[in-house]
């Protein structure tokens, strides 16, 4: 077992052979000199090929290290940026995450439960270089599709699209999380059109559905850390599940969050309830039999598959009304759809 800086074990790293004389290629290989070395022609193929199953995957994910020949950069939804209504775009360096959020989309998303990992990382910086010599500046989420928080250590993508905006002041970068590896950053100054989101869930529900991923506690501390280092910050709470007792547990994870950080710092908060686009139920139900959260009875309209209307508005009025103790409302969005 190969274990990375943020605990996670990766006994297997499959290289393109396009991928090899990358220097992030050789940086991986050096941080895990330990793990067997497969050399293959199309990292792709292997990605996307069929009849794998993601949840066996995720029980000892490999990395797969890969050319990206582009696009690079793909045009976001509200999904992506759920803060305000900028050009969205977002950029792909890693597919799949380290963490396996028994909700996550990307289990509906991609077939394989392994992380596919761009070494030519340049490449996409270049097209969001030039779509802003183009356009001018624009919402850019690296982290849409992993969280690149939590790879940081091996890889430093935070550290390299940091800098990058620090370079094109009117883009607007979003890193969102939920790691606690704030330290991987703590040497780079705070850029002002950088935001970093934390996600955050009561406790008892990240330990039950947020498999890896940082404790509550710990993010909050991560957080906190960022704010007191003068980044700025944003929140969000999504999804909210209606586990039992959701009511007190998720105004107690509010409570608790503005009592650890600074609200009048806090830029803006979003929230949403557990919501997943088209058939991507489908396909995760197949993977997760055992899921009660997956299996449960839900209401499937417009393409969206989630809670019954009055439970959304209750959901909606609840935790609002716990924001609203700590926020002016301008800062707070409902994100539905
Ligand atoms: S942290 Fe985000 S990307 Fe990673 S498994 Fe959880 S929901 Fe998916």
């Amino acid at each position: 077992m190969i274990e990375t800086p943020t605990g996670h074990h990766f006994t297997h790293i499959y290289v393109e052979e396009a991928a090899a004389p990358f220097p992030d290629t050789d940086r991986i290989l050096r941080l895990l000199p330990q793990a067997t070395v497969v050399p293959i022609s199309d990292a792709r193929a292997l990605f996307n090929r069929r009849n794998q199953h993601f949840q066996a995957q995720k029980s000892n994910p490999k990395l797969i290290l890969s050319v990206d020949h582009g696009p690079y950069l793909y045009r976001g939804s509200e999904r992506v940026q759920s803060f305000g209504d900028h050009q969205v775009y977002y950029v792909a360096p890693i597919r799949n995450c380290v963490y396996n959020c028994e909700y996550c989309f990307l289990q509906g998303m991609h077939a394989s439960g392994d992380l596919l990992v761009t070494v030519n990382n340049q490449d996409m910086m270049q097209a969001a270089s030039s779509l802003y010599r183009d356009r001018g500046g624009y919402f850019l989420s690296i982290s849409y599709l992993t969280d690149l928080m939590a790879f940081e250590s091996l890889l430093p993508f935070c550290r390299r699209w940091i800098e990058f905006a620090r370079e094109h002041p009117e883009l607007l970068l979003e890193i969102r999380t939920k790691s606690d590896n704030v330290q991987a950053l703590r040497d780079l100054a705070p850029v002002a059109n950088v935001v970093l989101v934390w996600s955050l869930s009561p406790e008892s529900v990240s330990r039950k559905h947020e498999r890896g991923a940082a404790s509550f506690r710990n993010r909050l501390l991560a957080a906190r850390t960022a704010q007191q280092a003068g980044w700025r910050l944003r929140l969000c709470f999504d999804p909210v599940l209606r586990v039992p007792g959701w009511k007190d547990l998720y105004h107690d994870c509010i409570s608790e969050t503005f009592r650890r950080l600074n609200g009048e710092a806090v830029e803006q908060v979003s929230f949403g309830v557990f919501r997943l686009h088209g058939d991507f139920l489908d396909r995760m139900r197949k993977l997760y039999s055992q899921s009660p959260l997956l299996h449960a009875d839900w209401q499937r309209r417009d393409h969206l598959t989630t809670y019954r209307e009055e439970e959304i508005e209750e959901v909606r009025h609840a935790v609002q009304t716990s924001l609203y103790r700590h926020l002016d409302p301008s800062k707070i969005t409902f994100v539905h759809g």
